[in-house]
């Protein structure tokens, strides 16, 4: 289970407290016209998303607390949280936090 805190109002919960919104900072294609934009680039903002080991960006709502969207930077090998902002805000660069650990595998369940 993931602890959050919502950097707006200052809740903190457990991960079902809040809602995942994917992955932040996706750039909608820059056009006037839609019909201008190639179909790869209209297929890699819809549907292409990174899958990182290690730092990840991510969309994040305040579900139980006060209902808005902010980003969050999360190790996805240990799943902690490194930093938390505003939804209008720039990632922080987090190059120089330290590398992550690696968990140990799960033991697979004895089947016999
Ligand atoms: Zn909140």
């Amino acid at each position: 289970m993931l602890s959050i805190t919502c950097p707006v109002c200052g809740a903190e919960g457990e991960e079902t407290d809040f809602h995942c919104g994917g992955e932040a900072h996706i750039v909608r294609p820059a056009t006037v016209d839609p019909s201008n934009v190639s179909d790869e680039a209209q297929r890699d903002y819809l549907y292409i998303r990174k899958n990182p080991r290690g730092l990840h960006y991510e969309r994040w709502l305040c579900a139980r607390g006060c209902g808005k969207w902010f980003h969050a930077a999360r190790d996805t090998i240990t799943m902690e949280f490194k930093a938390y902002y505003g939804i209008r805000e720039k990632a922080p660069d987090l190059s120089d936090s330290k590398p992550a650990t690696r968990r140990a595998p799960r033991k697979k369940a004895d089947r016999s």
